[in-house]
Order: C-alpha cells, then sequence, then structure tokens
C-alpha cells in the first residue's frame, strides 16, 4: 500500500474506514501543496525541478529500480512520462477503490492492456486467454505477440473447469504459461469467466512448471463498483478508462492496478514504451471518479428497466441481462459468486439484421455509436460493426445471432428510453 501515513493519504476516521466514493474527492491531494485549491490544478509541464543534485541522482536510481540504501521509497516528480501530480493523484484513487497495491494509467484501455501483456510475458511463452475478449486484444494477442515469440491458447469464457484445465494443459505443452487473460463479462452476450477457477487453475499451473502464471482480468464491463477481480484472486485489473470510469464518451485513457510485483513490471515497461497518460486527461478522470458510483449505479437501475421491458416484448428473442440469470445455472453461480451489479451493457436479439437496422434507424433518443459506459444510451449492431471479424465457429457457440443488438444503458430517465424502443420497435 502506498504510504497511509500522509495527512492526505488518510483511509480511516476514528477507527471507521472510509468508503472509496467518499475517498475520489480527497485521497492523494493536498490542498496545501497548491494554493489551497479545493480541487487540484493542471500541472502542464514536460519537466520538474530538481532542488538538488543529488535528489535528482536519487530518484533516477528509484525510476530505474537501482535504489540505494537511504533512498526515498518512491521517486519524487521528474519527467511527465514518468510522472506528474495530476497522475499520481488519480494512480492512488484507482488503486484504493480497486484494492490495489499500486495503479498506472495509460493513453487508452488498448495501451494498458498491450503494455501490460508485454511487462508480464515473455519470448518463449504463452498467454492462456478467455476468448471472446475486445477485439484490440484479440487482434493483440494472435496476431502481434506472436511476431516477439509469444504465443497462445484459448478457452471458451463460459468454460467448465474442466475444459479450463485441459486449455491449460495444451498451453503447458506449448511452454511457459506467463499470463492468464480474461475479460468477464463478455461483450456483447454477456458470458462469465470464472475467475475462482482461473484462480485453481493458475495455482496447478504453478505445481507443474514451477512458476504461477499472473492472472490478468479486464473489468471494464463492471467496474470497481460491480466487480473486485484482486479480492477473486487476479493479479492485475485493466480498464479501459473511456467507458465507465471516464463516464461521459469524451476522452481516451486505461489503466492497470495490482500487486506492487507485477506493476513494477508494467510501470517500468511504461517508461520505456511511452504510453503514459497525459495531465489533462488525468484530471478530466479525477472529475470523473467523484461520480462514478452513482452513474454506474443509475445506469443499472435504468438498464433493469429496460431489460424487463424488453423480456416481455413480442418483437425480441432473447435477452442477456446478467440480472436475468437463475442461481442453480452455472452462469447463474458464477455471477452471484464474483459480481455485485449486474451492469448496463447487454444484448437482445431482433428477427434479423433487417428488423435490427429498422429499429435502430428509427431511434430518436438513444444514440446510434459503439463504445459504451456513457451519461448517454448508446446502441449498435455488433454483428455488422464492432464483431465483423469474430470467428463464425465462437459466434454460433455464443448464440450470437444476426439481428443481436447491444445497448449501453446510460443514466436518462428509463421511461423515456423505453417510449422510444416501444415506438423503435414497430419498424422492427
Ligand atoms: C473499449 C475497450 C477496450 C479498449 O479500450 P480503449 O480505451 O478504446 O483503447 C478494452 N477492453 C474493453 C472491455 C473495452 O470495452
Amino acid at each position: 500500500m502506498s504510504k497511509p501515513d500522509k495527512p492526505y493519504r488518510k483511509r480511516e476516521v476514528g477507527g471507521h474506514t472510509l468508503s472509496p466514493e467518499t475517498q475520489m474527492m480527497s485521497y492523494g491531494y493536498d490542498p496545501k501543496l497548491s494554493e489551497m485549491s479545493i480541487k487540484p490544478p493542471i500541472f502542464l509541464t514536460s519537466t520538474f525541478a530538481f532542488a538538488t543534485a543529488e535528489d535528482g541522482a536519487a530518484f533516477f536510481r528509484v525510476t530505474l529500480g537501482q535504489a540505494e540504501e537511504g533512498d526515498p521509497e518512491s521517486a519524487g516528480l521528474m519527467y511527465s512520462r514518468f510522472n506528474n501530480p495530476n497522475m499520481e493523484v488519480l494512480e492512488d484513487r484507482l488503486a484504493l477503490y480497486d484494492g490495489a497495491d499500486e495503479a498506472a494509467v495509460f493513453s487508452s484501455g488498448m495501451a494498458a492492456i498491450s503494455t501490460t501483456l508485454m511487462g508480464l510475458a515473455h519470448s518463449g511463452s504463452v498467454i492462456l486467454q478467455s476468448t471472446p475478449l475486445y477485439g484490440g486484444t484479440e487482434s493483440l494477442i494472435r496476431k502481434f505477440l506472436p511476431n516477439y515469440g509469444i504465443q497462445s491458447v484459448d478457452f471458451f469464457a463460459g468454460a467448465r473447469e474442466d475444459e479450463l484445465q485441459a486449455a491449460a494443459e495444451a498451453a503447458m505443452a506449448k511452454g511457459e504459461v506467463s499470463v492468464i487473460y480474461t475479460e468477464t463479462p463478455t461483450n456483447p452476450t454477456n458470458d462469465l469467466v470464472d475467475l475462482a477457477a482461473c484462480r485453481r487453475i493458475a495455482d496447478i499451473i504453478r505445481d507443474k512448471q514451477g512458476k504461477r502464471p499472473w492472472i490478468v482480468v479486464d473489468n471494464t464491463f463492471l467496474g470497481p463498483v460491480g466487480q473486485a477481480p484482486l479480492a477473486l484472486g487476479a493479479d492485475v485489473v485493466i480498464y479501459s478508462l473511456t467507458k465507465y470510469i471516464g463516464g461521459h464518451s469524451d476522452l481516451i485513457a486505461g489503466s492497470a492496478s495490482g500487486s506492487s510485483e507485477a506493476m513494477a513490471l508494467v510501470r517500468g515497461l511504461r517508461g520505456y514504451l511511452g504510453t503514459n497518460l497525459d495531465a489533462h486527461t488525468c484530471w478530466m478522470l479525477l472529475r470523473s471518479l467523484e461520480t462514478v458510483k452513482i452513474r454506474m449505479e443509475a445506469a443499472a437501475l435504468g438498464a433493469r428497466k429496460v431489460a424487463e421491458y424488453l423480456r416481455d416484448h413480442p418483437k425480441v428473442g432473447r435477452v442477456r441481462y446478467l440480472g436475468f440469470m437463475e442461481k442453480g445455472t452455472r452462469d447463474g453461480d458464477v455471477f452471484h459468486a464474483q459480481s455485485t451489479s449486474a451492469g448496463s451493457t447487454f444484448a437482445f436479439d431482433l428477427a434479423d439484421e433487417k428488423a435490427a437496422f429498422r429499429m435502430l434507424n428509427a431511434l430518436q433518443v438513444m444514440k446510434l455509436a459503439v463504445s459504451l459506459g456513457g451519461t448517454e444510451t448508446l446502441i449498435c449492431h455488433p454483428g455488422s460493426t464492432t464483431h465483423r471479424g469474430v470467428d463464425p465457429e465462437l459466434r454460433k457457440r455464443q448464440g450470437f445471432s444476426d439481428g443481436l443488438v447491444r445497448i449501453s444503458v446510460g443514466i436518462e430517465n428509463p421511461d423515456d428510453l423505453i417510449a422510444d424502443l416501444e415506438q423503435a420497435l414497430q419498424h422492427a
């Protein structure tokens, strides 16, 4: 944990532990250091003055992993590719929300994912991945990482533990398994990866190969409000901050948080790849974090109402909403064990692509766009857009139909969204 002794890193009051939603307005920032400004100023500077030459030398030693006796625990401000006050406050708050030792922020979700995978995997090793993943991640793992000697083996997100174990055996036959990479729930069909089972498989792999693979979970869909992968045994949690955490469809950013051991590798590589986030976007995200809990909760309440409306509509087939999963089924049990919210992004089926297009073209309140997690409701047809390139075999396994529509419910009044769907579905 990063320095709980500092007054601006206060974690409790009178023996009562402060909640993350309270901490998002104060943790990690000291007004005394900035003219008593309630909000942090934006530090638009590339570099920082050292008080002495000795300080500069010590900061570089610490950053390059060559700390000596008497050096500070973490480097002071040096250069904005490595650190910056806005970046540090944001990283402190993200780490606190996820219960991580440390967080690092990146210029996009993909920058977080590529830097994390390249930091944790090495040439000759194998990534054991759930599938489907976000399209960019699938392509990175399947098409680009092999150029650097990193191979992969996949398992279906909804796999049972014995299927997962078979995939682990196949991966170990190819080389040392360095990373288990997952994303849950999946986009857009809401299949679930069993994270507890992944942890058990990682331990089995450790017993066989001597070293436990890192477990990395992309938690973009449910966010820190709806799922805590680190508490379930993951080493690193990834976000596309572009989505729910940014929350206003006005920025691109990403993060990785986890154990100090894993993050030292990830943060170290970020300094060389230069995939860091700029001060202005860090500041925007500090504003976003203050409302992430109420936004995600409001969106989840709206999503439930919209999902219930769609479930009862005669022109709508299956509604793949997590809140409808029943205990006693494989998915229902995994959902209740690892998630505390059903989120607000889900898919539903119309008769075919033509019916889906007619409905989408008739909408007047919701916006027809890819992406998700904003204050406004976004809706799209993944089959012809985001998921065009997905393997037909996998589509079949997921029950991904031609008429499948994805909706990311925002924070509008859900009754207005339902009225919009009601008139648009007449065209479906
Ligand atoms: C959008 C998204 C990404 C990629 O994030 P960018 O910020 O667009 O680079 C990664 N994972 C998931 C689950 C996403 O939804």
